[in-house]
């Protein structure tokens, strides 16, 4: 089955791509630079992950979906929140970003206990301009003090989920790829398309 992902962000087409595994083909808009990016005015997840799927569906056949997600930190109130993105500034590095959270955290004085945050994401899947559905995922965990790790992306190097000690930064792709909020996701995504091709 071959599906788009509505997004520019590699690292979130290739973790998708390697989540559904083999049985599916995903592309993303990199090869449609015509492609206007959307603007994301949603004030949920949600409604900017279904702004960008039934955005771009109006522009390419077959199925698209978009993946929006981010970090929500207890101390900061939610924050980054849907703007995970661009925190520090509007074209942040995820260092940049990093920084600042370590920062604004720091500055709260919460102490390791406290430091509770989460990844959420919702995908939306559309055709021809139309909703199909969409799916969330949450994983919990905590906000470290120093970045570790090198793998994965975005905040992955400061947030350790619960149940492990090592960061998503540290961990195997794979094990990533099993837990993360883009997996769970997935998983309600995955009902959907096998419904809609025993329906074809
Ligand atoms: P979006 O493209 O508006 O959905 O922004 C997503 C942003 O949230 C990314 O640029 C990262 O900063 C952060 N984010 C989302 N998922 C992950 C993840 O799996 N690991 C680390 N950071 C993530």
């Amino acid at each position: 089955m071959q599906l788009i992902v509505a997004t520019r962000n590699a690292h979130k087409t290739r973790e998708i791509q390697q989540i559904l595994g083999p049985t599916f083909t995903v592309s993303d808009l990199s090869a449609h630079p015509e492609i206007p990016d959307t603007r994301e005015t949603g004030k949920s997840f949600g409604e900017n992950a279904i702004l960008k799927a039934v955005g771009a569906s109006g522009h390419l056949p077959g199925l698209i979906l978009a993946d929006d997600s981010g970090l929500e930190v207890d101390a900061l109130g939610g924050a980054p929140g849907i703007f995970s993105a661009r925190y520090a500034n509007e074209n942040a590095t995820d260092k940049q970003n990093i920084d600042k959270l370590l920062v604004e955290l720091a500055r709260t004085g919460a102490k390791e206990t406290k430091r509770s945050a989460r990844f959420c994401c919702v995908i939306a899947l559309a055709r021809q301009g139309e909703l199909l559905g969409t799916f969330e995922g949450i994983v919990e965990g905590t906000i470290i003090e120093r970045a570790r790790g090198l793998h994965g992306f975005g905040y992955d190097p400061i947030f350790v989920p619960r149940g492990f000690e090592k960061t998503f930064a540290e961990l195997p792709a794979e094990v990533k790829n099993t837990l993360s909020h883009r997996a769970k996701a997935i998983r309600g995504l995955t009902t959907k398309l096998a419904a809609l091709k025993t329906a074809d």
